[in-house]
């Protein structure tokens, strides 16, 4: 029935919070967060962070906020919170941190056992919201870039998931129909409601394991589910 599979990739395929948690504690001891007074603690960090930059990835989403305005606000603010206020400081990090995260390695459980699975059967692209200069890196450091062989990222794209455009850019680059493809991602409004809308068939990796009401193809709460369905 299929023919082609479209995997999101941050949190789906590479293990974004491991890999984001790991840079941020490299960042926190090489920058020496610890010695500024209003620094409380690692933990603490880490967690403001992700909700600081949860707001803004989703601001982004929304086309209110820019990619640059994404990446520099995100630790000026984090760092403010902590009672940090140096712009300089927040610039370095944000780029040690945008050099560093992608380098991380660490994916989803059972990411690569499926990946070989299902590249022996169908044809396996990647749909991002993420963009080129570091979705790129993480694929290949991860060493996972070559079962996938169309990456379609939303820069490339010029329209971000759940928009219908990407979806449809990404059939026209990988020769493929609405019918013979499926989408396979964690963000349940993105990939999954934004896949169903266009007409796609889809599968929710619901990592969390959310309760919801939304109608989806197929959920899986591990991706070596997939091996029964696919
Ligand atoms: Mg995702």
């Amino acid at each position: 029935m299929y023919n082609h599979i479209f995997f999101d990739l941050d949190r789906t395929i590479w293990d974004f919070d491991t890999n984001s948690t790991e840079t941020l504690m490299e960042i926190i001891s090489d920058f020496q967060l610890h010695t500024y007074t209003g620094f409380t603690d690692t933990e603490n960090f880490i967690e403001v962070y992700k909700k600081i930059n949860n707001e803004l990835w989703s601001a982004y989403g929304n086309n209110t906020i820019t990619k640059e305005r994404l990446r520099n606000e995100r630790f000026e603010r984090v760092l403010h919170l902590f009672n940090i206020n140096d712009a300089k400081l927040a610039l370095a990090i944000s780029d040690a941190y945008i050099n560093r995260s992608p380098l991380k390695k660490a994916l989803m459980p059972s990411a690569i056992d499926v990946l070989q699975y299902l590249s022996g059967k169908y044809t396996l692209h990647i749909i991002t919201n993420g963009f080129n200069d570091v979705q790129f890196v993480k694929l290949k450091n991860s060493q996972v870039e070559h079962f996938f062989t169309h990456i379609i990222t939303s820069e490339k794209a010029e329209s971000k998931k759940p928009a219908p455009t990407i979806f449809d850019f990404a059939l026209k680059v990988s020769g493929a129909t609405v019918k013979n493809s499926i989408m396979i991602g964690d963000n349940m409004e993105a990939d999954c409601i934004g896949a169903r809308r266009f007409g796609m068939d889809q599968i929710f990796y619901n990592t969390d394991n959310i309760i919801h009401q939304e109608k989806f193809t197929h959920e899986v709460t591990s991706l070596l589910d997939l091996k029964g369905i696919l």
